[in-house]
């Protein structure tokens, strides 16, 4: 028989395969992969295409149905399938029978519809029944009244599943695999009366009808609701659309020479060149995805079918070099015969990720710039993803607390509440509870859930089911195909190998080794690029690109180390109050903030202290040989330093009240006891009118940083004194200290002249024999003015932008608050795009470009660093490379993300 295809149209809407420019925008990443592989020649069910731009102008009016044209195209295109598989749609004859599948440009795995063996009816089954056998027929049409049901039809899944396992009970069957023909008759009869009973009409007969509705039902699931809400979560365009593939079905389930699988071209955990995935014999379509089944590795596809085997990894190399990019492959095989059905760039951990980028520079498939840009710095962070610590979790396996081993589905640790269903996740999570999400298994529903858990764990599923594609995808840790969990839901209860679980219970997962713990862990962080796979070349690359130098927020020497390890060579910020947090040396602090300067104490409390900086300072600096490390002088207002107003007030009206004697009967107290709680009270009420003499309404805006520079000059001398002394020591001891002096909250020139002047009279005074550089930080907007920065950078080495306060106070935001009260509304509201404390905000990108522009007008080898939050996030990074700054400096953490994003920086230019 010829068909006749009527020439197209000028826009066609419906796209046969053979394009020899096939656009993603138009087909889809599906179609798209499927139009590849037919021009490959690789063996892929035939099919067609219809646009995402059918979807676009469907969803503009979705009541007016689909276009009289598009409709006539369809049935064209259809004709080329039925040529190409000898068979005819709704021919009860020799029937054809299709899927109708979602895919839009971008991945959104599991979130829109698919429906499978489109085509089936009272006719046509029975042909199907007399050439592949009436069980198979009978089981594909109920699967298909099913899927049909709930994806066009709307009737809830649960409907289905129920009446389903309730033949079974009724017939004494536990597996699928033992329904006989009179119960799969039963079963389709009652999937019909389902239909039946919730729509008012019988289950739809023709075609023609079914392919029509399940086009609409296909658009229309672009904009159901986990749709928008996973495109809101990964930035996705909601005007896109998703274009629809009508294909040929082929059947992995007809026999156990047939099956249905997913293959990653390199293990996607570990990045390592090696086939990796899973299969099921006699299957079809989302068995393997769902995890319902427990699925066979392509490793034992090798034994059972080795030609088909080797055929896939042919595919699979052709398909990853064709792309350039590892893949995600889906295949059919139908009785013994091979199909590729999907190919799309496979999602990796981070681990892999890394491993991939580096062994395609070794393989010449890539430069290392590309490389560089395939890397995100989330991987890189999500490298350094929290762990256990391996003596509590030896010591919590001895004491019997590991509860199951599953598969390790996303690494990384977590701890928190056990949580058995998604809406209770999400509702927690945003109380700011770390919950861990237990289920069964997950689908598209929970994914909001998974992504506000801090981990996912699954009784059932591979390493390709959808709870551990999703996590991996978001950087949450996932232990999932747990099997000894078991199941008790209505009663909030599970139960691990016997040991139960109720909801709230603390429970403890590890994706990296798929062990699951009773109880909660301390979190640690892993800290050796070495130990990941290509990381120490990548980083070393990045660094030959980068023109920003990656310095590192350090306030203790054990900080400085872990920072050298990650790469940091220098440190931009050690905040010196922050060696006051230990409770010996704060009360040394104290007793100095207490003690009137007119005091003879005083002096030897400020001696005291210089000597606990000193030798701090000296810890640092040997840390760091050879590397600049900028101290900044006190920041914070005194009272910090002193307990809270209001517990103080507790105390004292709590030690006034003390009567009660040793036997705890109220008494009158001994005199012994009355002197000892007179001087408690006398202490605290000391203590508390220095806290209340201090206590300021805006402690912000009030006596912090240089102002108390200037009330107590006297701090800032022995904070100098200990830097330059700590320095002296270790030049004469051979070591080469590299001290710069910062002094924080500067607003103007003025001010600064005081500290230069004190600053040079004490180095003259400790005739110190190291060069020390004198800098201040701008972080306040009068001192970023252009005419003020000019004054200031004559009498400074360096500045150092303090992006945090200088935001607080250009926007008049708090940082403290702003986060919970004021930016989610705003960036709702599109008022901000961005948290302003996270990414720098236009406007003080503006200020910080014109103060850069007059600092280097006036000096221009003026050494320029930033030492706020903003910089270990990437688009900020991106501004102080291209406005020119010398260092960032940043958490130990973020060393490594932070280095790939300089070089990113200057590649993205
Ligand atoms: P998703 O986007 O959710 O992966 P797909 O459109 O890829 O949805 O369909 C899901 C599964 O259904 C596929 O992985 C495949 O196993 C099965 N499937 C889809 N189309 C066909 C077909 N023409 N023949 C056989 N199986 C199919
Ligand atoms: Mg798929
Ligand atoms: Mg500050």
């Amino acid at each position: 028989m010829t068909i006749e295809v009527q020439t197209p149209t000028e826009n066609p809407r419906v796209h046969l395969p053979g394009d020899p420019n096939p656009s993603k925008d138009i087909l889809g990443g599906k179609g798209y992969g499927l139009a590849v592989m037919h021009q490959l020649k690789l063996p892929v069910p035939a099919f067609f295409t219809i646009g995402t731009d059918v979807c676009r102008k469907y969803l503009e009016n979705p009541e007016q149905g689909l276009p009289e044209e598009l409709q006539t195209e369809v049935l064209n295109a259809l004709r080329t399938i039925e040529e190409s598989a000898k068979k005819k749609f709704g021919d009860p004859n020799n029937p054809l029978l299709v899927s109708v599948r979602s895919g839009a440009k971008d991945s959104m795995p599991g979130m829109m519809d698919t429906v499978l063996n489109l085509g089936l009816n009272d006719d046509t089954v029975k042909e199907i029944a007399k050439k592949m056998g009436d069980r198979f027929a009978l089981d594909t049409y109920r699967r298909f009244i099913q899927l049909y049901g709930s994806v066009v039809l709307n009737i809830d899944k649960e409907q289905f599943s129920k009446r389903f396992d309730e033949i079974k009970k009724e017939n004494g069957i536990s597996e699928d695999s033992g329904l006989g023909l009179a119960e799969l008759t039963q079963v389709v009869v009652d999937f019909k009366t389902i239909v039946n009973d919730s729509t008012g009409v019988p289950f739809p007969q023709d075609a023609n009808v079914q392919l029509e509705e399940a086009i609409k039902a296909v658009f229309n699931s672009w904009d159901s609701e986990r749709a928008i809400r996973y495109r809101k979560e990964n930035k996705i365009d909601n005007n896109l659309g998703t274009a629809v593939n009508i294909q040929e079905m082929k059947f992995g389930n007809i026999d156990e020479g047939s099956g249905t699988g997913v293959l990653f071209t390199r293990n996607p955990n570990t990045g390592e060149n090696e086939l990796y995935g899973n299969f099921l014999q006699n299957a079809q379509g989302e068995d393997v995805v769902a995890g319902i089944r427990n699925t066979l590795s392509i490793e034992d596809l090798k034994s059972l079918m080795p030609d088909i085997y080797e055929q896939l990894k042919g595919f699979a190399e052709l398909l990853e070099a064709h792309f350039g990019d590892p893949q995600d492959i889906e295949f059919t095989i139908q009785n013994g015969e091979l199909f590729l059905l999907q190919t799309r760039s496979a999602k990796r951990s981070a681990k892999a990720a890394v491993r991939i980028a580096h062994s395609y520079v070794e393989e010449m498939r890539i430069t290392r710039e590309q490389a560089i840009s395939r890397l995100t710095p989330q991987h890189i962070n999500q490298l350094f993803h929290p762990m256990f610590d391996p003596e509590e979790m030896e010591k919590a396996k001895n004491e019997g607390r590991l509860l199951t081993t599953g598969t390790a589905g996303s690494p990384g640790a977590a701890t928190g509440i056990a949580v058995f269903d998604s809406k209770t996740a999400e509702m927690l999570a945003a109380q700011g509870i770390d919950v861990i999400l237990i289920r069964d298994f997950t689908e598209a529903e929970d994914v909001s859930g998974m992504y506000a858990s801090k981990g996912i764990l699954t009784a059932r599923g591979g390493p390709s089911s959808h709870a551990a594609v999703v996590a991996r995808g978001h950087g949450t840790p996932a232990v999932i195909g747990a099997s000894d969990i078991e199941f008790d839901e209505n009663m909030g209860v599970i139960r691990i190998n016997g040991k139960e679980i109720k909801q709230g219970d603390k429970i403890s997962i590890d994706g990296s080794t798929g062990e699951v713990f009773l109880g909660d862990f301390k979190l640690i962080l892993p800290d050796k690029i070495s130990n990941i796979h290509g990381l120490t070349d990548i980083l070393s690359w990045a660094d030959k690109i980068a023109r920003l130098k990656v310095w590192t927020n350090a306030d203790t020497p054990s900080d400085s180390r872990r920072a050298r390890d990650f790469g940091a060579i220098g440190v931009g910020l050690d905040r010196s109050e922050h060696m006051f947090f230990d409770d010996a040396r704060l009360k040394v602090f104290r007793d100095l903030i207490l003690t009137p300067r007119e005091d003879n104490r005083y002096q030897s409390l400020l001696e005291e202290i210089k000597e606990i900086q000193r030798s701090d300072f000296e810890g640092i600096l040997k840390e760091m040989d050879g590397f600049p490390v900028v101290i900044r002088l006190l920041d914070p207002p005194l009272h910090e330093f002193l307990p809270n107003q209001i517990d103080l007030i507790a105390e004292i009206a709590k030690l006034k009240e003390q009567r009660r004697n040793k036997q705890g009967r109220f008494a009158s107290l001994s005199e012994e006891e009355r002197v000892e709680r007179d001087s408690k009270v006398k202490q605290a009420q000391e203590l508390l009118d220095a806290v209340v003499q201090l206590a300021e309404t805006n402690p912000m805006l009030g006596l912090r940083g240089a102002r108390l520079g200037i009330s107590r000059p006297e701090i800032y001398d022995i904070q100098i004194r200990a830097v330059l002394e700590a320095a002296s020591k270790l030049k004469k001891e051979g070591s080469n200290p590299k001290p710069k002096i910062m002094i924080p909250l500067i607003t103007g020139a003025r001010e600064l002249e005081v500290f230069k002047k004190r600053f040079e009279t004490i180095s003259k005074e400790t005739g110190a024999n190291v060069e020390c550089k004198f800098g201040s930080m701008i972080e306040v907007p009068s001192a970023a003015s252009a005419s003020e920065i000019s004054k200031i950078v004559g009498l400074v080495d360096f500045i150092s932008f303090g992006t945090n306060d200088l935001t607080q106070l250009i926007l008049g935001l708090s940082r403290d608050d702003a986060a919970r009260k004021i930016t989610p509304e705003y960036i709702e509201m599109g008022l901000f795009d961005e948290d302003p404390f996270v990414t720098l905000h236009p406007d003080v990108k503006n200020a910080i470009q014109i103060a850069v522009e007059a600092a280097r007008a006036v000096k221009p080898d003026i050494e320029i660093g930033i030492c706020g939050e903003h910089g270990a996030d990437p688009a900020s990074i991106k501004f102080f490379n291209d406005v020119g700054f010398d260092y960032i400096s940043l958490s130990p953490y973020s060393v490594p993300s932070s280095r790939l994003a300089t070089a990113q920086a200057v590649l993205a230019l």
